[in-house]
């Protein structure tokens, strides 16, 4: 109880689907790739977690969704279908299979970054899915991050990772390491990349009239009024999609906050926004109850004192050795997402009208 459900390969869930092997484990759950032996293919099985609270988030996970299902004409691609839900002790959702996640696929590629055209193509589907969840479902994903978006795999690469997957999985008994996968091929890389990608887990997801959560989202893509405990809706979406943007064409973290001796991730993480992004507008600042968490009454930080100031365009050109050209126009797509008052962003509709793109 509370704890992971103890599956192991072999068992079958509601006498339909059959563990072969474990995908991933998050927060709430483990994911399964499963045989279904009535339609005769593979699938992804969520297992929530034990325990009241676990079993209540994967009911909300189903409710959510579901939502997302009633409008099958005008779901986008790009969003994760589930196919079916069963509770067998533990809650279980049955999804479809995809692939390796964008976090795997950025770790395969090396430190670079991924190829621009695959970086758009796989922006304009994210933007699209949230697009729906925004304006369709009136759902915040809450929780946009590499490891959520999911590569669609033709059967064929499919086939061949399962079969390393399963392969790699009866050797680890001795001790071997796991291979890279099809995705350490560059060949096999650049097939997938042609495919898309999906917006995975609603698991931390909400709907926008009743915003749950006081902190959502992971740490670094987390959203400026989040992190200063301000209201949210999904223009925190779009900030985390920037964040994402920007790791998908450089390779790294936009933000990448560390706790210090005298200071907290949460200081780090503000103090690097205003390094990118300029002084935060003491109505921003200010319009939290308990403003002395972050700044003095001077609107300075608290407790950082040294700053070091680099705009983005300049980033994008002395860091990464980008044209102007280049770093100018991708600034421009970016910074919208990025604005600090959460009514003056810019949305995912608006994003996908971007020359950028
Ligand atoms: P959590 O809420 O626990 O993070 P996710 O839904 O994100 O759960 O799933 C955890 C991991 O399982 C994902 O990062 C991914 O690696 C894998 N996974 C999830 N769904 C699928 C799927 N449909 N196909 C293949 N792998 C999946
Ligand atoms: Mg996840």
């Amino acid at each position: 109880v509370g704890g992971y459900c103890p599956v192991q390969k072999g068992d079958t869930f509601h006498g339909r689907y059959r563990a072969v092997h474990k995908l991933g484990a998050g927060y709430f759950s483990t994911v399964w790739l499963c045989q279904d032996t009535v339609e005769k293919r593979h699938v992804a099985v969520k297992v929530a977690k034990g325990g009241q609270s676990f079993a209540e988030a994967a009911q909300d996970e189903i409710s959510l969704l579901q939502c997302v299902r009633t409008f099958p004409a005008c779901t986008p691609e790009s969003l994760q279908a589930v196919r079916d839900s069963l509770t067998v002790l533990h809650v279980c959702l049955v999804f479809e299979l995809l692939g390796p996640s964008l976090r795997c696929l950025m770790r395969s590629h090396g430190a670079q970054g991924l190829p621009l055209p695959f970086v758009k193509k796989a922006l304009q589907q994210v933007l699209a899915g949230l697009q729906f969840l925004h304006g369709s479902c009136r759902i915040i994903h809450a929780d946009i991050k590499p490891e959520n978006i999911l590569l669609r795999v033709d059967e064929e690469s499919l086939q061949k990772l399962l079969h390393e997957t399963v392969a790699w999985s009866r050797s680890t008994d001795l001790g071997l390491k796991k291979p890279a996968g099809i995705l350490a091929s560059q060949s096999a890389r650049c097939s997938i990349m042609k495919m898309g990608v999906k917006i995975a887990d609603l698991g931390s997801a909400c709907w926008t009239y009743k915003p749950l959560a006081k902190e959502i989202q992971t740490q670094p893509y987390r959203a400026l009024e989040v992190l200063l405990g301000l209201e949210y809706s999904t223009p925190a979406d779009v900030w985390s999609t920037a964040c994402l943007a920007f790791e998908m064409v450089t390779g790294e973290c936009l933000f990448e906050p560390r706790a210090g001796k005298y200071f907290s991730r949460d200081d780090d993480h503000v103090a690097r926004i205003i390094e990118l992004l300029g002084r935060i507008p003491p109505e921003i600042a200010f319009s939290w109850k308990q403003k002395s968490k972050f700044f003095s009454s001077q609107g300075a930080l608290l407790r950082i004192s040294r700053l070091f100031p680099c705009s983005l365009y300049n980033t994008l050109t002395d860091r990464y050795n980008w044209t102007n050209h280049e770093a100018a126009s991708f600034t421009s797509f970016l910074l919208p997402m990025l604005e600090y008052t959460p009514a003056k962003r810019t949305t995912a509709v608006k994003c996908l009208q971007h020359p950028w793109l």
